[in-house]
């Protein structure tokens, strides 16, 4: 599906806008700028050079050797967004909005952040496009993740603990809103996910799937052919759309979500609108957003982007869950066999594909999108593993 046709935001039942007439004013003049500047050749050249010497792509799919014959089955290849500057994926989204942001003139970048992943992304990429960064992270938040807030402090940014409601990340967002109502001619709203009113789904979608466009090109160099199936672990859904968006319409080739067991937002996932658009979210008897919980704090969203609901709903896409316990290993097998420490995000994608891989023939291909890299967890799992 191209972004055109979707430029009412609305895929199959999921997606739109379900927002106040005010934010209805700025979400309208965002997807006016970003359809027109998108297919622009002139930012699309200034887009590529920066992923290319500030991000540092393309970066490789590379061939998990070991890993491939300890499972005993389909050949396995790693897609590395861990290798990026920053060390996940989410830089390629922000280096895209940001790039929109100065091109519409804004001055000034706000963006919401829960675990600070997203937060430090922007607060990076602000610091090199010199723009003024404020980054609305739940009080609650900066006291667990005091190390990220003074990453965004030490980038530049000022960071704004929101007191209101539970001061967690709900509240974070909606005060980045409040305060995109109030400024929307100088200030650029920076989401982190494939979630949110229109046109963000589509957009975040649009700067992700560079992805897939990289790894059909290198598979069909590598291979030959193209892969049997891709696995994505899944929160709100950015590096999964982005890693499934060149192989939507390629009927061969399975595409495999993944998320964590206590956060089933795809499996057990009923329609509802959260945050300003319809998708599949849990809920609880009460008809609210269920609070979820997850070892990988980037994966811990009650609601999942409208793409991936309407993926779900159609039957091209599957998602699947697994257990603490299988991302724990998996995140110890992938660092002892090719030297790689996942991100646990990522590390659900890589314990699926431990289970799919066996029963599959030796000719057929699976590619991991390996989100990004698990130095940030690495202490955690210490203090998991030691117990
Ligand atoms: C934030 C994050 C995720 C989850 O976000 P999506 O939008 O679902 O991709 C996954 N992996 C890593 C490494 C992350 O930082």
């Amino acid at each position: 599906m191209s972004a055109d046709q979707t430029r009412d935001g609305y895929f199959g039942e999921f997606g739109g806008s379900f927002i106040p007439p005010m934010l209805q004013e700025a979400m309208d003049y965002l997807s006016k700028q970003f359809y027109t500047f998108k297919d622009d050749p002139e930012f699309n050249r200034e887009l590529d050079y920066y992923l290319k010497e500030y991000v540092g792509r393309e970066n490789p799919l590379t061939y998990a050797e070991q890993l491939t014959r300890s499972w005993g089955g389909a050949k396995i290849y790693l897609k590395r967004e861990d290798l990026n500057h920053t060390g996940a994926h989410k830089i390629n989204n922000v280096v895209g909005q940001i790039l929109l942001a100065k091109r519409m003139g804004a001055k000034r970048v706000i963006a919401e952040t829960g675990a600070g992943q997203h937060g430090v992304a922007t607060a990076t990429a602000c610091a090199m496009f010199d723009m003024e960064c404020v980054i609305y992270m739940g009080a609650e938040d900066t006291r667990r993740q005091a190390l990220n807030v003074f990453r965004m402090e030490l980038l530049g940014a000022k960071v704004v603990p929101v007191t209101k409601g539970q001061a967690r990340l709900k509240d974070a967002v909606d005060e980045a809103l409040n305060d995109l109502v109030e400024n929307y001619k100088n200030t650029f709203y920076l989401l982190g996910s494939a979630v949110g009113p229109h046109p963000f789904p589509t957009m975040v979608k649009h700067f992700q799937s560079v992805v897939s466009k990289e790894s059909k090109k290198q598979i069909l160099e590598k291979e030959g052919r193209l892969p049997d199936a891709i696995l994505a672990c899944v929160g709100g859904g950015s590096n999964a759309i982005g890693a499934f968006a060149h192989y939507i319409d390629e009927p061969s080739v399975r595409l495999i979500g993944v998320e964590p067991e206590l956060a089933p937002t795809m499996t057990e996932g009923v329609p509802g609108i959260i945050h300003g658009f319809r998708c599949l979210v849990l809920l609880d008897e009460e008809g609210n957003p269920k609070p979820t919980y997850s070892i990988a704090a980037g994966l811990d969203y009650p609601g999942i982007g409208p793409e991936h609901s309407h993926l779900k709903t159609s039957g091209r896409a599957e998602y699947v869950t697994v257990s603490n316990e299988e991302v724990l290993a998996a995140f110890q097998e992938l660092s002892r066999t090719e030297g790689i420490i996942p991100a646990l995000e990522s590390a659900h994608a890589v314990a699926h594909a431990k289970k799919i891989a066996p029963s599959m023939s030796p000719e057929q291909i699976l590619i991991i999108n390996l989100s990004g890299r698990g130095d940030k967890d690495v202490e955690q799992v210490f203090h998991m593993l030691k117990k």
